[in-house]
């Protein structure tokens, strides 16, 4: 794998009138709410989440949840709770924050454990999506661009732990 500067897949710009956008009908659909639980999926949705936070205009709190990452597991599948949240779901409106839905294993894992916890609405949020790759039917309320299978970096996500804090998204060209 090249450490050579990513491509460019999505611009600085692009992604920031994209997350606006997101942000505006966030809003509009909890206009009615007295308190929005925006859960983001570390690390990955660190900067979206900051992003997506800030362009807001309703009534908020961030809280955070962290999931093993299959890259690291020898068994691809097996996920585990490394972090649970602080607040206590039980009748809030929760808004899951994911960086990117690769197989939706991880969003299928966190919607089946959350909706146990009986919130009033619980809806997901994700940058990006990877359609070639799903395997899990999950409902994706508000997505910001569709990819195709490439490794992507930057804005929050890594490779190797490298590269999340570019202002852009790109893929490693290796992958084409
Ligand atoms: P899923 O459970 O949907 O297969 O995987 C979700 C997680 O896999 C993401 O939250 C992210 O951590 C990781 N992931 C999947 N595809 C990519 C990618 O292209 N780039 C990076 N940096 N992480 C990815």
């Amino acid at each position: 794998m090249s450490h050579n500067e990513p491509a460019v897949l999505f611009a600085e710009e692009t992604i920031q009138q994209r997350v606006k956008e997101l942000g505006r009908q966030v809003s509009a659909d909890y206009s009615a709410v007295d308190e929005l639980v925006l859960i983001g999926v570390l690390r990955g949705c660190y900067i979206f989440l900051a992003d997506l936070s800030r362009c807001l205009t309703i009534p908020r709190r961030i809280d955070f949840m962290a999931v093993s990452s299959y890259e690291q597991k020898t068994t691809p599948g097996t996920l585990r709770l490394i972090m649970d949240t602080r607040t206590d779901i039980a009748g809030k409106h929760v808004l899951i924050i994911e960086d990117i839905v690769d197989t939706g294993r991880t969003l299928h894992y966190l919607l089946e454990m959350l909706g146990s916890r009986k919130p009033a609405s619980l809806r997901t949020c994700t940058l990006l999506r990877k359609p070639d790759r799903l395997e899990k039917d999950v409902q994706i309320d508000y997505l910001g661009f569709d990819i195709p299978d490439l490794w992507v970096v930057g804005y929050g996500l890594d490779y190797a732990d490298r590269f999340r804090a570019l202002p852009y998204i790109g893929f490693l060209e290796e992958d084409c």
